[in-house]
């Protein structure tokens, strides 16, 4: 298999995940549940996992059941939280899987423990609540009853609690510490009842490596593990961390367009002198947006896209000829020019990890090591 085959690919740097996890792990001092929803955030879940789990990770999460079925045909042997919703077709796949389930409510505790008594295998399950974020777990003030309930049940082995931060990432945010308290007086609650989970978790990776106060029993990281640091240039970032992922694209057409001439749909771009002008087969089907401002990097210097980008082609300027094939960088680096997974955040208004979320899934995934 050689990149040559591909029009545009994504190249992961496992190298990079492998230190990523063990800085992590180092720097948080308790151990990591590396999140790996979302196909590692398009960079490959299988082998992030992998990695990771060479590199130190105990336990794994993603947020749909299926994903915990491609990891453990895969031969992943480690813990998984799946931490959202399992439909009741999953159930019962869940429980014989020993895949751990996010117990947010009342009415989750009493599906899974009836299907845990029909099948006749115990569930084990980390209990969610919610200290600010408002999506899915109980108040502090319940997390005891819903405890109590889950025990009751006989089937309900609690292994874990957990939350989630909503702001960790903003720098100066107020809510972050007074989730930190409601996460401690939620741990407090179930001790002083005499329930103590092994393993307490709230950091996301803005909480794992900067507010070491939220790191409790263990800390729970996705964009750490792939490099993205979640601050965007709020904060520069750190020396620890490394950027996995570079996409590319080849250069499928390079000729001179005369003035008067426009560029693509909407003939947005004209001509006002003749324009060396390229195309590279990647366009918005691939998950390159729509958005103006878009650059590439080609022979080392970063390029302007000329007009709208297509599904699946884009027009390029060209400040000298280029031989068809040639290089071209949308995320990474080439020569002395970067273009970050930030840079097309802030382009398009969103997070990272939407950003590398939505780099479809027909982009081949190839994994180098440095
Ligand atoms: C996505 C997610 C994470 C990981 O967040 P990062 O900031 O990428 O580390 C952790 N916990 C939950 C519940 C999540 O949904």
């Amino acid at each position: 298999m050689t990149i040559d085959q591909y029009p545009t690919w994504v190249e992961i740097n496992l190298s990079a995940v492998e230190s990523n996890v063990k800085r992590t792990i180092e720097r948080a001092g308790v151990p990591l549940m590396a999140v790996v929803k979302d196909n590692a955030y398009g960079h490959g879940s299988v082998e992030v996992a992998k990695v990771a789990v060479a590199a130190g990770v105990t336990y794994l999460s993603v947020s749909r059941f299926s994903e915990t079925r491609i990891l453990r045909q895969a031969g992943i042997q480690v813990p998984i939280l799946s931490l959202g919703m399992v439909t009741p077709a999953e159930v019962d796949e869940a429980i014989v899987s020993n895949v751990i389930v996010n117990l947010h409510s009342f009415e989750v505790a009493e599906m899974f423990a009836q299907r845990a008594r029909a099948i006749g295998k115990p569930v084990t399950v980390h209990l969610k609540v919610d200290t600010g974020m408002g999506r899915l777990g109980v108040q502090v003030n319940e997390i005891v009853a819903l405890a109590r309930y889950a025990l009751a049940q006989g089937n309900i082995q609690i292994d874990g609690m957990f939350s989630h931060f909503a702001n960790a990432d903003l720098v100066e945010d107020s809510l972050t510490p007074i989730q930190v308290i409601r996460f401690q007086q939620a741990v407090d609650a179930l001790h002083e009842d005499g329930i103590y989970p092994r393993w307490l978790h709230l950091s996301n990776t803005a909480g794992t490596l900067v507010h070491p106060e939220a790191r409790f029993t263990m800390t729970r990281a996705g964009s750490a593990v792939v490099g993205i640091w979640p601050f965007n240039y709020d904060l520069p970032y750190p020396e620890y961390l490394r950027p996995a992922l570079t996409w590319k694209a080849r250069l499928a057409s390079c000729k001179i367009l005369p003035a008067g001439w426009a560029i693509g749909y909407g003939q947005i771009y004209p001509l006002t002198q003749d324009e060396l002008i390229g195309v590279i087969p990647v366009g918005y089907g691939d998950g390159f947006r729509r958005t103006a401002g878009n650059e590439v990097i080609i022979g080392g210097q970063k390029v302007p896209v000329r007009g709208r980008l297509c599904m699946d082609q884009t027009m390029i300027h060209l400040p000298k000829k280029y031989p068809f094939g040639e290089e071209v960088v949308l995320i990474g680096k080439q020569g002395d020019a970067r273009i970050r997974l930030e840079d097309l955040a802030l382009r398009y208004d969103t997070s990272q990890v939407d950003v590398s979320t939505g780099i479809n899934i027909r982009v081949p995934r190839i994994y180098v090591r440095d």
